[in-house]
């Protein structure tokens, strides 16, 4: 199943709703959006089959949000692809470099990324994201699949200048501007992807492409981030992971490249869509 929310053109409150994408439309479902347990993926399923393609809205109503608009975490991985570790001329650390954006940084598809001035830098990052399906604790690598309920694209928007103004860095500052973590399009159940670290994964800037790797470049792979992240600290359903970019983003080209009002960027995943969002000006 992709699972999305979305709300209707003409709702002016634009209140989200929760909706399976189907060819030619949403069929809207009950439940809570960080409700993706086996139980209730199941009970999804079983509205799909009921509805038996009934009670559609076509995409031309509606516009699709941030497909978990709620979630609990907003974890990253920083350095965590071969290409781009090399690209930095960082090392790459012995265990998973974590940091935060807390949650006014959410958007879903062609919602706006508003530039206001703080950073000159702005900087795109194609991520896969995996999502929690159940609270997680202390999980061992050979059980992390259990506790995935599924897959969807994230733009980790950095910027450069704040991140690098700090000595030891500020990541969690510089990458928690408004709007710096769109996701979406939708959120792939597990069972649509057969192999998570064996997604091409590129990012397009006005149509042009300047991230095009593979998540088979992932250093520290995803049953090892879930089993790591479960050390101490409680993973809930709906907390979302995003596990690092390939290499390609605009500070580490020459000349260096960076978002700038009108810009568009597409972050495509093999199996999760296309995430598209404007910056413009605030
Ligand atoms: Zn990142």
């Amino acid at each position: 199943m992709k699972l999305v929310s979305y709300y209707f053109q003409t709702d002016v409150n634009r209140q989200l709703k929760r909706g399976v994408l189907l060819d030619g439309g949403v069929l809207p479902v009950t439940g809570d959006f960080n409700a993706l347990g086996e139980t209730d993926l199941a009970n999804l399923q079983a509205q799909l089959e009921r509805a038996n393609g009934a009670g559609l809205v076509p995409l031309e109503q509606v516009q699709l949000g941030a497909p978990l608009p709620n979630p609990p975490k907003i974890i990253c991985v920083g350095l965590n692809y071969s290409d781009h570790a090399e690209e930095t001329g960082m090392t790459p650390p012995p265990t998973p470099l974590l940091f935060a954006k807390w949650s006014n940084t959410l958007i879903g598809p062609d919602a706006p990324v508003f530039l206001d001035g703080t950073s000159q830098q702005v900087d795109y990052e194609a991520e896969l994201v995996f999502v929690i399906g159940k609270p997680a604790y202390k999980v061992p690598e050979e059980h992390a699949f259990e506790y995935i309920a599924g897959y969807m694209c994230a733009n980790d928007v950095s910027a450069r200048d704040l991140q690098f103004a700090t000595p030891g860095n500020q990541w969690s500052r510089s990458k928690s501007l408004d709007g710096f973590c769109p996701i979406g399009p939708y959120l792939a159940t597990s069972d649509e992807i057969a192999d998570p670290h064996n997604l091409r994964i590129a990012c397009r800037v006005n149509q042009q492409t300047l991230q095009d790797s593979n998540t088979s470049k992932l250093i520290f792979k995803i049953p090892t981030l879930l089993s790591f992240l479960s050390q101490g600290m409680t993973l809930q359903p709906g907390d979302i992971v995003l596990t690092g970019t390939p290499a390609g983003v605009g500070f580490t080209r020459k000349p260096p490249l960076f978002l700038k009002p009108g810009d568009v960027c597409e972050i495509e995943i093999e199996g999760l869509g296309t995430l598209r969002n404007n910056f413009v000006e605030r």
